[in-house]
């Protein structure tokens, strides 16, 4: 059995708006973020930790953002192509662990159903943890980190 681990960050301002997009969730807030896009930060650092883990590339240099047909895209469509590229390696998925960094939206109320979301989207455990920035924050954005492990072959 052979293990890759991949980590990716990803990082979108915030403006007013009615809500914001995590790992395919819709959370009701009075932000939106501001992206080519349709912002879903957390989706963006899984798939490029997925990416990293097989060497292939980033998201940018898959889907660039000068590129019309990326406006407003579906996030799950960025993610769908990393799963692909990998499974063509032989890879699947382990786990993936990410961080939310952000002082609204609040995470925590919405966690599980993240979790359950990105879960049913990889095929693997996902855990998503809330941080506030502890009133740090100069510019209203929400930062992701995540970390997935990739596994190809079998026990033998
Ligand atoms: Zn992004």
């Amino acid at each position: 059995m052979n293990y890759r681990i991949g980590h990716g960050f990803d990082r979108h301002r915030l403006e007013d708006g009615n809500g914001v997009v995590l790992g395919g969730v819709s959370i009701a807030c009075e932000k939106q973020t501001i992206a080519h896009s349709d912002g879903d930060v957390l989706l963006h650092a899984v798939t490029d930790a997925i990416y990293s883990a097989i060497g292939d590339g980033d998201i940018g240099v898959h889907f660039p953002n000068t590129d019309e047909e990326n406006k407003d895209a579906d996030s799950t469509a960025f993610l769908a192509h990393a799963l692909e590229r990998s499974k063509t390696l032989g890879f699947s998925i382990v786990n993936v662990s990410a961080t939310i960094i952000c002082d609204a939206p609040r995470i925590a109320g919405v966690r599980n159903e993240i979790n359950a979301s990105v879960s049913t989207m990889l095929g693997a455990p996902v855990h998503v943890q809330g941080k506030t920035t502890e009133g740090c924050q100069t510019i209203d954005a929400i930062d992701v980190h995540a970390v997935a492990l990739l596994s190809q072959g079998t026990c033998s």
